[in-house]
């Protein structure tokens, strides 16, 4: 069992408490490492770190092609190594490997890649005279240091939405892994520092959000904090940013509507929905849990779905043919088996699933409910595990609003053969995200953030760097005079 550290400084860093929390394999519900706990002084060490690091422009004077060549460096390291980090984040995370290592990691390296490329490319508008007394500048700069804390179901993939906008635009950061998941972003942190990064850009605690977190949110000495996790945290988080009025970007997880038009090709739609809904077991705030049939093709389209879903592989999470790996931990498959409870209660009928898989490890059954109602507990709050609730309608304006008809907005899907009809309901759904005949493509050129419960600001894409700066008007007089034109409107004559 290896034991990790925090990175503070440019050095390895144990907990101020000389405490250690363990961290699981949720497959086998065994120890694989334990961490530091951190504490209150380790986050304030941390920040002071990054502060003083920001303040001596070690990181924010350097030219963007300077800071890419790094990012650069960072993406070349983590490919070398990527199978080993594939490995440590489905082990720790419960993943399928296949999930790991052919998709979070490509897609994360290119991440790094894009924002490398993109902060040489940000432009503002021109310079110009807007009254004829002087000269404007914009100038685009960092907003110093940032708290990044990340959530447990995609955590080396959202530590690199991250950090790699953050340090592109010039900020230093701390970061903070979910408890539950800090062993990639840990091992990804002494790899750049590895790639050039200098000291104190980069700062790593581990340990509780209420009390590590907290202080990465309430310390004065940070810019912006950027999080993804539960809505109840961002509310958390905004109410505790408010304090010192700092930024912040929140991803709030997502209830996603999955609509399914007459139309639609059936057999497209149900494949898309058993990969929309089980991916990752279902802990994806994007996860497709809605899914509004047509009435007309509804059995159609359920009997694919369960005999599509039932071919689904649940198993040891490093097994290559493994689908579908164990839930994140034992908290979160309670969660799932309390809701999947609620919606028998509730009246819904079970087409499929609904138990832990196995006695050992985590697993829980693709579970597919029919019947369900707008206003049952399972159509309207996050589940995160492999869990789809299908509903009926029979008309276009009933299932637009039904879709918009929860808390979340952040993604959606419509299937159907009719683009015209794909793209007007697109325009009134209320998400972030509209995908049509797919669900959960996500690119390093396009944004990706929600509205309403689901948070506010972009990951991915020249978006997403434009969070992690600021605007500044630079003002230059060109007229050379004392007294310019308009001074007489504050004090003396015209
Ligand atoms: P959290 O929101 O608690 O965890 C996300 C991150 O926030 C973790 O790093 C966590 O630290 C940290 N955190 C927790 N509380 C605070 C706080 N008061 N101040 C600062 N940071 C804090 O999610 P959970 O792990 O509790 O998961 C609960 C539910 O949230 C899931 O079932 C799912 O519905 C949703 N969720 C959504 C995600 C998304 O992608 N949008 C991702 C994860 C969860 P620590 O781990 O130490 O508690």
């Amino acid at each position: 069992m290896e034991t990790y550290s925090m990175f503070i400084s440019g050095h390895e860093s144990t907990a101020d408490g000389g405490e250690y929390f363990d961290v699981f394999n949720p497959g086998t519900e065994e120890v694989i490492a334990q961490v530091p706990l951190g504490n209150k002084e380790d986050a304030k060490r941390a920040v002071d770190a990054a502060r003083d690091a920001f303040d001596s422009g070690i990181w924010s004077n350097k030219t963007p092609s300077e800071r890419a060549r790094i990012l650069l460096k960072i993406a070349d390291l983590l490919e070398a190594d990527s199978d080993e980090f594939a490995v440590l984040e489905s082990r720790n995370q419960g993943k399928a490997i296949k999930l790991a290592r052919d998709s979070d990691l490509p897609f994360a390296i290119d991440n790094l890649r894009f924002f490398a490329g993109a902060i040489r490319t940000l432009e503002c508008t021109s310079a110009g005279e807007y009254i004829d007394t002087g000269t404007s500048i914009l100038r685009r700069e960092p907003l110093g240091v940032v708290s990044c804390i990340t959530p447990w179901n995609y955590p080396l993939m959202i530590g690199i939405w991250k950090l790699a906008p953050a340090l592109a635009a010039g900020n230093t950061v701390v970061i903070k892994p979910a408890s539950n998941t800090p062993l990639t972003t840990i091992k990804l942190v002494a790899l750049m520092s590895k790639a050039g990064i200098p000291p104190g850009v980069v700062n790593l605690v581990t340990g509780p959000g209420n009390i590590v977190g907290e202080e990465m949110v309430e310390n004065s000495k940070v810019d912006m904090v950027s999080l993804t996790g539960d809505t109840e945290t961002g509310k958390r988080i905004a109410s505790l940013a408010s304090k010192t009025v700092k930024k912040i970007q929140l991803e709030l997880g997502g209830k996603a509507p999955f609509i399914v038009l007459p139309d639609a090709d059936i057999e497209a739609a149900s494949e898309g929905a058993v990969v929309g809904g089980f991916v990752n077991a279902g802990q994806d705030c994007t996860a497709a849990t809605r899914i509004y049939v047509h009435e007309k093709i509804h059995k159609a389209f359920t009997d694919k779905l369960v005999a599509k879903s039932k071919k689904v592989k649940i198993g040891n999470q490093l097994d290559p043919k493994t689908d579908m790996g164990p839930l994140v931990s034992k908290a979160q498959m309670e969660r799932v088996e309390t809701l999947v409870k609620t919606g028998v209660e509730e009246g819904a009928k079970k087409l499929l699933g609904g138990n832990r898989a196995f006695s050992k490890g985590y697993f829980f059954e693709p579970t597919i409910f029919d019947d369900v109602e707008q206003d049952m507990r399972i159509c309207q709050e996050e589940i995160f595990g492999p869990v789809l609730s299908v509903l009926t309608f029979n008309n276009v304006d009933e299932v637009i609003d039904n879709a918009n008809g929860v808390n979340y907005g952040l993604a959606s899907s419509i299937w159907t053969k009719d683009l015209t009809k794909a793209l007007n309901i697109s325009k009134r759904l209320r998400f972030g995200e509209v995908w049509i005949n797919d669900h959960l493509p996500l690119v390093s050129e396009m944004p990706h953030g929600g509205i309403k419960h689901s948070g506010f600001g972009s990951d991915l894409s020249t978006y997403s760097l434009e969070e992690f700066m600021h605007l500044k008007h630079v003002y230059i007089d060109t007229t050379g005079s004392v007294r310019k034109p308009s001074y007489y409107t504050v004090y003396g004559e015209k």
